[in-house]
């Protein structure tokens, strides 16, 4: 069972306190988008084996959104942050390159 601390009110809260909200981080086009690039945001999304960064609310608690970073594979938890980043904070990180050597993010080194 997944469980998450919430990074709100500090709760560990498991996966029954929580609904999932898909993929975190993505790119969102709007008017002025090409038609690829809108059916990309609309209907393309990662599904790693490893590590994934998602959106996740505490339902049942504080009802604030959150980003969690975890392995897929695992069900290892490297952390829980703030909705409001556009990219995950360096210390989550550092903790996926410090379990997963080799693992990159994106375009991050
Ligand atoms: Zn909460």
């Amino acid at each position: 069972m997944l469980v998450f601390k919430c990074p709100y009110c500090g709760i560990e809260a498991d996966e029954t306190e929580l609904n999932p909200g898909g993929e975190a981080h993505l790119k969102r086009f709007g008017p002025g988008s090409s038609d690829e690039e809108l059916e990309g945001y609309l209907f393309n999304r990662e599904n790693p084996k490893g590590v994934h960064f998602e959106r996740w609310r505490h339902v049942y608690g504080c009802g604030k959104w959150f980003h969690a970073a975890r392995c897929t594979a695992t069900l290892e938890v490297f952390g829980t942050y703030s909705a409001q980043t556009f990219e995950p904070p360096k210390e989550i990180i550092d903790i996926i390159k410090a379990k997963r050597p080799g693992w990159k993010w994106r375009n991050l080194s």
